[in-house]
């Protein structure tokens, strides 16, 4: 039995790769100082796995920003833009592909970025075009496993599968499709394995997680042809295939029937996966079979127990010898390390002993290979603490509140039904609020300056009291609404002032959930985030935004909306717990949200904003489990926006979306407004509701907010006209793509003085 993970985080235990990337594209550090924080960070990791006891540890899983442009430098796949760099430093070319580069002699846009699976983790986007030629072009992966031998480790070289990189990019002109390109990447693969055999590399360890989405038979013809092309070619290459995320369900015959040494699965999210293996006549027990057992994706710890039971059985039917124990994905997914939470208000004792990091899951999965072999005796006190941590999670008063419970099996269909239909509640909204045609507002945040950021932290660290700072954040949510009364804007935002971050913020205030301090996980480039940590059964105390939202209100005769952070955002972007199926905690939340959105309208607030732009990221990875996903989730949003009067209006705001495939759970939400990113595309976004003759008002974003650039009263009057063209008029709202926090106010003052300029010439002309 043999132990191994699939990679390993690299951003640094203290985000040193963050700031040393940060600090040489400013140009406060020089290139060789980056280079060396780099090969510090993989010995490090490789040392570490090394004391840990893991056998086969992962090279070239380090990456100075994505595996995938990686990838992309490994196989010459570099867009034509990028030229003029091409041989000149290659690092630098690298940075420019990933950020964009704009100085006297050049000026190019970046790659594209886009969500990895359903992490949130972003990769770089492959550009293809019809004539693509690929050459071996960085030798990366060859220089790290170099690296490693030098310090005496003979590691297992991670590369991205050939079928996943293609699929994974985009074509950039018309007329081919892009798996029509293997032919011509696979040469260089064939190069990367001679050097590496060349070196006596044992296992490389091939990542396909393509397999675990609905393939065609073209797909599955390109996986079938590339690792008999690598067996054929290198008989006495161990390819160990990895494919993780969700099981191989139809994919499965194809990959049991090819000539690979080793399988992994990533039994986490698909235990029963298994069974559908050892039933399968295409199963060769001389295949070994990777268990992915320890949880890339979550924080908390394994269960020896249920773990040792799967091992026992799988060795019962191949035999210890062909059984790795494994991480289920790569270990990129997890904080670092538990140790380095010390903070007992964040992180207490208690509920730390339920949690493993990045670090405690290699230990995990030594502990696991110690106890499922003749080890046992060695291992025993990790087994005994493992099954203590559970039995106390299972009982402890701090996750479990019966009340909450009970209140979410008590959930009826009333409960999620709005009191009247759309229409009605339309009419009644209109005179309740009496706003004209093309009404403008916000989508909450403005901009959160570095003073804005300066009190917070002064606050955290008690150098500003409580009063101090309510003080200056009430100062700062006044000059928003007397800037929105003079700008005209007929529907104001209080400007989310007092938020760090839209999940972070309710977390806070929750039960249920805590906060590490070091808890960070890569999200692209050096962005990293901190994920809320999820443990427990959610209810809300107190009222979490009505002090903030009243007194906006109390300053204007407009209406001020209220703005809250929707159930199936908060669960997405929380490391959730795995105790309970998601649905039920989703539930949860969606009810602490409802009693919030009944005590702002008690409150006087009459318009109620409930932002869900996660709602598409949640989406399963096979499309036959969407169905399933979608009901709940539209329900969760339908429960949290149901408790109030016809007269309330809800509003919901989504962003980083297409909307073509699930436009009809869109409209189930049944918000009474919607407001969508739409503008860089040109509207092209707002296809999917007009298609769908998307029955509520809607918001199409005519202000793309991810720029500094000021949009003309002529380009945002253009595209209210496109909107104008394939909408009823009397749908149709005024408003940026998205919230302003990252923009600056004389941007932001510009832009929304023609953004009410641009409506008012729109309603001269009716
Ligand atoms: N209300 C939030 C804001 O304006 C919405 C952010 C988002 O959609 N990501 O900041
Ligand atoms: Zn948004």
């Amino acid at each position: 039995m043999k132990t191994t993970i699939l990679g390993y985080p690299r951003i640094g235990n203290q985000r040193e790769l963050k700031k040393a990337n940060e600090a040489y594209w400013t140009g406060k550090t020089n290139q060789k100082e980056l280079l060396e924080l780099g090969s510090r960070i993989r010995k490090e990791n490789w040392q570490l796995q090394k004391n840990t006891g893991i056998d086969s540890m992962p090279s070239n899983d380090f990456s100075f920003y994505d595996q995938v442009l990686d990838t992309c430098l490994s196989v010459g796949c570099i867009p034509k833009r990028y030229d003029k760099l091409k041989h000149k430093n290659q690092l630098d070319l690298y940075f420019a592909m990933a950020r964009g580069i704009q100085n006297k002699e050049i000026d190019c846009t970046a790659m594209e970025m886009t969500k990895w699976f359903d992490t949130n983790y972003h990769y770089i986007v492959p550009e293809f075009e019809k004539e693509q030629t690929f050459e071996f072009f960085s030798t990366k992966i060859i220089d790290e496993y170099k690296e490693a031998l030098e310090l005496g480790i003979k590691t297992k070289p991670v590369l991205i599968g050939p079928v996943t990189f293609l699929l994974l990019g985009k074509e950039k002109e018309e007329g081919f499709h892009r798996l029509s390109l293997l032919e011509k990447l696979l040469p260089v693969y064939f190069e990367i394995i001679t050097q590496l055999t060349q070196l006596n590399v044992e296992y490389i360890q091939f990542d396909e997680p393509c397999l675990a989405l609905n393939l065609n038979e073209q797909a599955r013809d390109a996986i079938k042809f590339t690792y008999e092309e690598i067996s054929t070619k290198f008989p006495n290459l161990k390819v160990f295939l990895a494919n993780y995320f969700d099981c191989y369900g139809d994919n499965l015959d194809t990959v049991l029937k090819l000539p690979i040494d080793t399988l992994h699965l990533d039994l986490v999210r698909c235990q029963l996966q298994l069974n559908d293996i050892f039933e399968s006549k295409h199963y060769n027990t001389n295949t070994k079979l990777s268990l992915g057992l320890v949880d890339g994706r979550n924080i908390w710890k394994n269960n020896f127990d249920n773990s040792l039971q799967t091992i026992e059985s799988v060795i019962s039917k191949i035999g210890e010898e062909n059984i790795w124990i494994a991480s289920s994905c790569s270990l990129l997914h997890c904080p670092y390390d538990l140790d380095l939470e010390t903070n007992e208000n964040d992180l207490t004792t208690e509920i730390k002993q339920w949690l493993a990091f990045a670090k405690q899951k290699l230990q995990e999965i030594r502990t696991l290979k110690g106890l499922a072999s003749s080890n046992y005796n060695e291992f025993e006190k990790e087994f005994k603490d493992n099954k203590m941590a559970h039995v106390n999670r299972k009982a402890s008063t701090l996750i479990h509140n019966e009340k909450v419970k009970n209140r979410v099996l008590a959930l009826n269909d009333t409960d999620s039904q709005r009191k009247s239909t759309f229409k009605n509640r339309q009419a009644k909204q209109k005179s309740a609020l009496n706003l004209p045609l093309f009404p403008t507002t916000t989508i909450g945040s403005f901009p959160q300056t570095k003073e804005v950021r300066s009190w917070r932290s002064k606050f955290k660290k008690g150098i500003l009291s409580q009063a101090e700072y309510d003080s200056l954040i009430a100062r700062e949510t006044k000059d928003s609404i007397h800037f929105q009364e003079e700008t005209g804007i007929d529907v104001l935002v209080h400007g989310e002032f007092e938020r760090n971050d839209m999940v972070e913020y309710f977390g806070e205030k929750l039960n249920g959930f805590v906060f590490s301090s070091s808890g960070w996980v890569q999200s692209y480039g050096s962005r990293c985030v901190k994920p809320p940590i999820l443990f427990g059964d959610v209810s809300r105390e107190h009222p979490m935004t009505v002090k903030w939202s009243a007194y906006a209100q109390s300053l204007t005769d407009l209406p001020v909306k209220g703005m809250l952070t929707g159930p199936v955002t908060i669960l997405q972007w929380s490391f959730v717990r795995n105790d309970q199926p998601r649905q039920v905690t989703c539930n949860q939340i969606a009810l602490a949200i409802r009693d919030e959105v009944v005590d702002l309208e008690h409150n006087g607030i009459k318009i109620i904003q409930i932002d869900e732009p996660a709602i598409r990221e949640g989406l399963p990875l096979r499309k036959e489990a969407w169905k399933a996903y979608l009901d709940w989730a539209v329900k969760a949003f339908r429960i949290s926006a149901s408790g109030v009067k016809d007269e309330t209006q809800i509003h919901t705001h989504m962003c980083y979306s297409e909307f073509n495939d699930i436009i009809n759970n869109i409209a189930a939400m049944d918000a009474d407004v919607i407001t969508i990113e739409t503008s860089r595309s040109e509207m092209e976004l707002l296809d999917a509701f007009v298609d769908f003759k998307y029955p509520n008002e809607i918001g199409p974003g005519v202000y793309d907010i991810h720029s500094p650039r000021i949009p003309s009263v002529k380009e945002i009057e253009h595209l209210l006209i496109k909107a104008k063209n394939v909408l009823p008029k009397e749908h149709i709202w005024v408003n940026p793509d998205c919230g302003l926090k990252t923009r600056g106010w004389p941007e932001t003052t510009a832009a929304l003085k023609n953004l009410v300029k641009a409506a008012k010439q729109l309603r001269e002309k009716e």
